[in-house]
């Protein structure tokens, strides 16, 4: 393997790219970007490598701080090693650009990727451009793959990191290596974070941090990559180690925390313990917002009054469909009493102060049609489009772009307005609502404005029309013009 690295490694940044690109119809990330929480794997894996000498550790995200192209490119020029979280596909884009636009600004520079999306296309991403995967969890090979990199040992395989000379033999690590008990995970170097950028709740004081109180879900949604991530259960931490954390963060001036967990109230005594604690002890001017299955407001009342006691005031509902066939044919599991209950389930929330985004999957194979809601579920719905995501288990069934439900239906381009009109109403809704809001609202017109202009250039459904038709590969070639052009704007 080549040796990226002659000169001594001093400078290591964990970084949220700069969007290089104009997405149709809404921001790839826009989950992230009206939630407004931090990173929470980077102050972790920065805790990790806390110990090694003569390095520099920096976090920024650009999904929210402006940065000129100008200062990107000497923030690119200054740092020696890239730690990238590629969650989503709706991020691969963006990041796939930047890579090419630090390789070309920073040749000898290392490019490590972790997370979901990384981990399940992990050879993929070494094609693109990075250096090393980080599969699964990095605790404990991220930290020994920094320390290679500081003593220039690139040639030590390391468990948990594929390279392109291990690609062949490092596919995939095997769960079992988890860390099992999640309070041995360093304490997160919180303090790194720039929390000036964050905001869950526009009209409450102080800034937002997110925390992780566990990895994991027990379910098997048929759907969700989840539980072919992190195997089908959950770790948790100790409500000790929660508190510990949530009291540094405090101490930092943290008034709004996001928590992360895929599914938080599934240990309902260690939750309410954890609620009642702050309640007790004063800390009761926290806003949280978590997701949640709607099935818990049912079967864990008593908790869910207590963390809105705690301050629980926003949460994040998987409620899929109102259609209980659907639900069992999503292996969902959450019993067709409890999806009849949904506006109940809602009132509920609402009637204790908690606000809902209620979040629907259309486009399944077995569905004939979008299914709306007959009564209120949630106070904003959202609706997202199924595909048979990298091993999970409805993948195997369908995985081919012919029972991609966008391109089945005919109207599609309708069905992106309408959902667009609904993203525009989120930045409308008065809990996210803020000063930067019309900013944002008037680049996404303008976005339009500019796709109507050159439809087949953004519309990415338009790409995949043409890819049936076996015309071009019309992706490649976008993703080629996208990396084209960042190159030109940065002068490179
Ligand atoms: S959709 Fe939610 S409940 Fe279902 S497996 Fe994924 S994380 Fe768990």
């Amino acid at each position: 393997m080549k040796n990226t690295a002659n000169k001594k490694i001093r400078r290591i940044l964990f970084l949220n790219p700069k969007v290089l690109y104009r997405p149709w119809p809404v921001p790839d990330d826009f989950t992230r970007y009206f939630i407004r929480i931090p990173n929470v794997t980077y102050p972790l894996l920065a805790a990790s490598i806390r110990d090694i000498p003569d390095i520099e550790v920096e976090i920024r995200d650009f999904l929210f701080e402006e940065i000129t192209n100008e200062k990107y490119r000497e923030l690119i020029r200054n740092s020696d090693i890239f730690c990238i979280n590629a969650m989503a596909d709706v991020i691969a884009l963006n990041i796939e650009v930047n890579i090419e636009l630090i390789k070309r600004i920073n040749p000898r520079s290392v490019i490590i990727l972790g997370g979901h999306h990384a981990t399940f296309f992990a050879e993929d991403w070494l094609k693109r451009g990075a250096d090393f995967i980080v599969l699964r969890e990095g605790e404990k090979s991220f930290p020994k793959l920094i320390r290679n990199l500081v003593n220039n040992e690139t040639d030590t395989d390391i468990d948990g990191v594929m390279s392109k000379r291990t690609a062949d033999k490092n596919k995939f690590v095997d769960r079992t290596k988890n860390i099992e008990n999640l309070d041995e995970t360093p304490f997160p170097m919180f303090e790194l974070t720039d929390y000036r950028y964050y905001n869950l709740s526009r009209f409450h004081k102080g800034y937002t941090a997110s925390i992780e109180t566990s990895r994991g879900c027990v379910h098997n949604c048929s759907f969700c990559t989840i539980p072919v991530y992190w195997g089908n259960r959950q770790r948790i931490k100790s409500s000790e180690r929660v508190i510990e954390e949530i009291k540094y963060l405090y101490r930092l001036g943290i008034r709004q925390i996001g928590i992360i967990d895929d599914n938080f109230f599934a240990s309902p005594e260690r939750d309410f313990g954890i609620f009642e604690y702050l309640v007790k002890n004063g800390f009761n001017d926290i806003l949280f917002g978590s997701f949640l299955r709607a099935d818990h407001v049912i079967r864990y009342p008593e908790l869910i009054k207590m963390a809105a006691k705690a301050g629980l005031r926003k949460v994040f509902v998987g409620l899929e469909s109102d259609n209980p066939e659907d639900i069992d044919k999503m292996g969902k599991h959450i019993g067709s009493e409890y999806v009849e209950r949904y506006p109940e389930i809602y009132q509920t929330l609402h009637n204790l102060g908690i606000y809902v985004y209620g979040f629907y999957l259309t486009g399944f194979p077995f569905q004939e049609r979008i299914r709306l809601p007959r009564k209120k579920v949630a106070d904003i719905l959202l609706y997202s489009d199924w595909k048979p995501r990298k091993f999970t288990r409805m993948s195997d069934k369908y995985n081919s772009p012919e029972n991609f439900y966008w391109l089945r239906f005919t109207d599609q381009r309708k069905f992106d307005l309408v959902k667009s009109m609904t993203y525009f109403l989120v930045t409308l809704d008065p809990h996210i609502f803020r000063k930067d809001s019309s900013d944002h609202l008037a680049n996404m017109l303008y976005g339009y404005y500019d796709t109507m202009k050159h439809w087949n250039f953004y519309s990415f459904v338009e790409f995949i029309h043409k890819l049936q038709k076996n015309k071009n590969d019309i992706v490649s070639e976008t993703v080629r013009q996208f990396k084209e052009k960042t190159i030109k704007d940065f002068g490179l």
